[in-house]
């Protein structure tokens, strides 16, 4: 297990000496001491990548792209032992911890295969006095902040197409979940990626590390994935240079169901969108609408495929829903909980924390929720799913809407048309359209309002990695 900080090629102690422990969420147990980084570090790993950047941009789009394609067979080599390392630290059950390996890997062989086909573009001018040639060259140094609900899969989300833009990256990986983040780092260099120009410098202060990052003059962009509280705090620093900035941010994704659904498949479209990584995903599902007349069937059918699942130890086989990150969470769902019911919602399954070591809460369906109820309103981040009866679709549209985020939604109905029609008016940046789950590499990732800026994913992740410069010429 590395537990030592990756800079300038050098897995090394924190300057200061300073170590943080690594928590296993579903024993409580302290499972590896960490570096912990400070100023100094963060000072030589942004050094280190910025000497590695002029070297690494200067290299053939070919070279970077075969580098990144090592990195997915690399990692999709060690897929075992990275999802044990994934669910040591996080606690999700081992299949979602491979099928987390299994995706992020997924962004290198994308990644690669988009490094050789950035495009410029060449075009005579209105005038006719001169050509406009655009190209887009890498941006320099990037800092990359991540959380730990997927510990390998927002790193390389971020990282792939950074590289292959030809950037250089500093990341600070989660405090709850740096081993994943360390270990890649190893199977960066074991890929043939250049000495500092990847460094990944975990820290017990993450304010302190992104003051003294945001200072150092090669950075010039910020890529966060994390709450939205956090990234307004971001934001506000990185003005201080005008770095620019990619905003992965919170959800609070509506799921309705409409009069005409296949209930059988909304059910299991509901238990992924809600469950899947132990229901600490920013696409989960937050607020489940379910026409007036079916509500109560649709209630009933997904309680009892919650009260099927398995809570444990994530690397138990028969589990399906690990612990929580933190004690913390599971009082959020405490709190959460006991607020629906104050407010008349009903408890048709789970609703409490189990008598076990470890942070779990027991899978939960709440059904006559209120709209106006505070677990509509906020991001649930755990396995506590309220159900709310609607009446029309105007109605729906408007609840579903009616918040801040708008990173997911969720649609099952019969009727394409409607469908469609419905998913155009959800403000959000990703639409489920009979489908529970919506995230793939292919596709752009993001969210609208207060859910993010930018994409990550897609042919458009690997340009929010570059500068667009235009040489105005003629011949
Ligand atoms: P978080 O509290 O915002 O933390 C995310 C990262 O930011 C962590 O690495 C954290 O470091 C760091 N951080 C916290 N405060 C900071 C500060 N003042 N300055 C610099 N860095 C700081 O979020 P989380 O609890 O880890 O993750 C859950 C949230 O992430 C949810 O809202 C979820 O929706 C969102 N999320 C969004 C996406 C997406 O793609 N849109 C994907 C996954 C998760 P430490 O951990 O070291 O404190």
């Amino acid at each position: 297990m590395q537990t030592q900080m990756l800079i300038g090629g050098d897995f090394t102690d924190a300057a200061d000496g300073s170590t943080m422990p690594v928590e296993d969420p579903a024993t409580g147990e302290t499972i590896a001491e960490v570096a912990a980084g400070g100023p100094a570090d963060v000072v030589t790993a942004v050094a280190r990548a910025h000497v590695a950047q002029s070297q690494w941009a200067a290299t053939a789009p070919r070279d970077r792209a075969e580098t990144l394609r090592r990195v997915w067979q690399l990692m999709t080599d060690a897929q075992e032992e990275l999802a044990d390392l994934i669910t040591a630290e996080n606690g999700k059950p081992l299949a979602d911890a491979r099928g987390e390996v299994a995706y992020a890997a997924e962004f290198f062989r994308w990644n690669a295969e988009e490094t050789v086909r950035l495009r410029g573009e060449l075009g005579v001018a209105p005038s006719g006095t001169n050509r406009i040639l655009v190209h887009h060259p890498p941006i320099g140094v990037v800092a990359m902040i991540t959380p730990w609900n997927f510990p390998a899969a927002m790193i390389t989300r971020k990282l792939a197409p950074a590289l292959g833009a030809g950037n250089g990256v500093v990341i600070k990986p989660p405090a709850q979940t740096p081993l994943t983040a360390l270990r890649i780092g190893e199977l960066l260099g074991d890929a043939g990626v250049p000495d500092g120009l990847v460094n990944v410098v975990p820290t017990a202060d993450s304010a302190g590390w992104f003051d003294t990052c945001v200072d150092q003059e090669p950075v010039r962009m910020v890529s966060f994935t994390g709450s939205t509280e956090v990234g307004r705090v971001l934001l506000r620093r990185a003005a201080d240079r005008v770095l620019k900035t990619v905003m992965e941010l919170g959800g609070n994704a509506p799921f309705i169901v409409f009069d005409d659904a296949d209930l059988d498949a909304a059910v299991e479209g509901a238990m992924l969108a809600k469950m899947r990584h132990s229901a600490e995903t920013c696409t989960a599902a937050n607020r489940f609408y379910a026409h007036r007349s079916v509500a109560t069937d649709f209630a009933e059918r997904f309680a009892a495929a919650m009260a099927e699942v398995q809570i444990g130890p994530g690397a138990d086989d028969a589990t399906t829903c690990g612990p929580l990150i933190d004690a913390e969470a599971v009082q959020r769902m405490v709190t959460l909980v006991e607020e629906a019911r104050d407010d008349g919602a009903r408890v048709l399954t789970g609703g409490g924390v189990p008598d076990r070591p470890g942070h779990f809460f027991n899978p939960t369906v709440l059904g006559e929720v209120g709209h106006a109820s505070s677990i509509a309103r906020t991001e649930i981040f755990g396995p506590v799913a309220p159900v709310i009866p609607f009446e029309d679709t105007d109605a729906v549209i408007e609840m579903a809407n009616d918040t801040e985020m708008g990173l997911t939604g969720y649609v099952y109905t019969e009727d394409l048309r409607r469908g469609l029609a419905v998913s155009e008016r959800i403000r959000a940046g990703m639409i489920g359209l009979n489908r529970g789950l919506v995230s793939d590499p292919a596709a752009p990732f993001g969210g609208m309002k207060q859910s993010g800026l930018g994409r990550e994913g897609s042919t458009d992740g690997i340009y929010e990695f570059c500068e667009t410069q235009y040489i105005a010429t003629s011949w």
